[in-house]
């Protein structure tokens, strides 16, 4: 079996942008996700939202920066592991090497390092309580939006007080034909100024108000009853799409299992972002540390600083600042 300097669980832009990194540093790098495609959530989750804080682009959609991210990191030939759910990590003896076995639900990888770059973790979509039929799912119920285009003119239901269905809701505003937003209480966790746009937007805002049914003919969605959770009443609306923005369900416990000392819901690292065990590092949202800020922008350092203490964890002899790109005259 290949044996790679450095496995980078996670494809989203922390991975992404230390998989580009780990090249630039001339190591044999792999990364897995258990998504089919690269990008993490922003492929996955807000593919159309503009991103305004990533150094160099005063605005980019985010389909474009795990694009641009990824072909990036395509410069240096990673080995690409998709669609494939890491298991476990642990250390073995292999050729009087001590290197990571990485077990995912398909394969076994060996690796000198391994960077966890989880962002959220493998983190899913909170289901509604009801029963939903899974063939509802993308057709008329979703849980994440992949395309705007889907929603154009359309009478559009979305659920949720958060950021998600907030931005969605001002974003619908000149998109669908008419956009109701039901939230279960008067207060949103959603920024300010988010729900201060919102209520400027042509949004009917109905708050108290939760869903009851979901009336469907012929394959298709008719109506959403809706009701107000303090008085009890129903209300029908007309609806072509209902967009469930309700939070995530993020499991980490594994994380604990694979010998992580964790802070909550993050690895501890140090400023070296060297995890607890030796040779596992992480960053990005994940990895937690005195002075963290989630952005893109530090994950991408946190990612490069990473991949640097693994090329002297690799070779103690070995510069841990490589100087500038601009001086590697690098043939790409
Ligand atoms: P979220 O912040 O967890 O909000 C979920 C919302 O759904 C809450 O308002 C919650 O109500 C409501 N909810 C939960 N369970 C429900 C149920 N069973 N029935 C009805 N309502 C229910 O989720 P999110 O909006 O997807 O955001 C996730 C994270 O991503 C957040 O940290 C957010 O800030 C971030 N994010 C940021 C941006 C941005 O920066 N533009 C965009 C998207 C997401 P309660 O408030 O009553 O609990």
């Amino acid at each position: 079996m290949d044996v790679y300097d450095i496995t980078i669980i996670g494809g989203g832009p922390t991975g992404l942008f230390g998989s580009f990194y780990a090249g630039l540093r001339g190591l044999k790098t792999k990364v897995i996700d258990v998504l089919p495609e690269l990008g993490g959530q922003l492929t996955a989750l807000y593919p159309e939202k503009y991103v305004y804080d990533v150094a160099g682009h005063p605005k980019i959609l985010a389909k474009d920066l795990a694009k641009n991210l990824a072909t990036q990191a395509a410069i240096f030939k990673p080995a690409l592991c998709l669609g494939e759910k890491v298991s476990n990590i642990a250390q073995v003896e292999e050729g009087g090497e001590t290197l990571w076995k990485v077990q995912s639900d398909r394969d076994e990888h060996l690796s000198k390092t391994v960077l966890l770059a989880l962002g959220a973790g493998a983190c899913v979509p909170k289901r509604l309580d009801m029963e939903v039929p899974t063939d509802w799912e993308d057709k008329f119920i979703f849980y994440a939006v992949k395309s705007k285009e889907r929603f154009r003119d359309k009478d559009v239901l979305i659920i949720g007080g958060g950021d998600s269905a907030v931005d969605w809701a001002n974003e619908f505003s000149v998109l669908a034909n008419k956009v109701t937003l039901i939230h279960r209480r008067d207060q949103f966790r959603a920024v300010q100024s988010s729900v201060e746009e919102m209520k400027r937007n042509k949004v009917n805002i109905k708050t108290f108000y939760e869903l009851k049914d979901i009336k469907v003919e012929n394959g298709d969605v008719k109506e959403a009853i809706i009701f107000d959770n303090r008085t009890g009443k129903e209300e029908t609306l007309k609806v072509d799409a209902i967009l469930i923005n309700i939070g995530f369900v993020i499991n980490l416990d594994f994380l604990r299992e694979w010998g992580l000392s964790m802070d909550k819901n993050a690895i501890v690292v140090n400023e070296k972002m060297e995890t607890n065990l030796p040779g596992v590092y992480s960053a990005g949202d994940i990895a937690s540390h005195m002075a963290k800020l989630k952005l893109i922008a530090t994950g991408a350092a946190e990612a490069a600083t990473a991949v640097n203490f693994a090329v002297t964890f690799i070779n103690p002899q070995a510069k841990l600042y490589p100087g500038h790109s601009s001086n590697l005259n690098l043939s790409i």
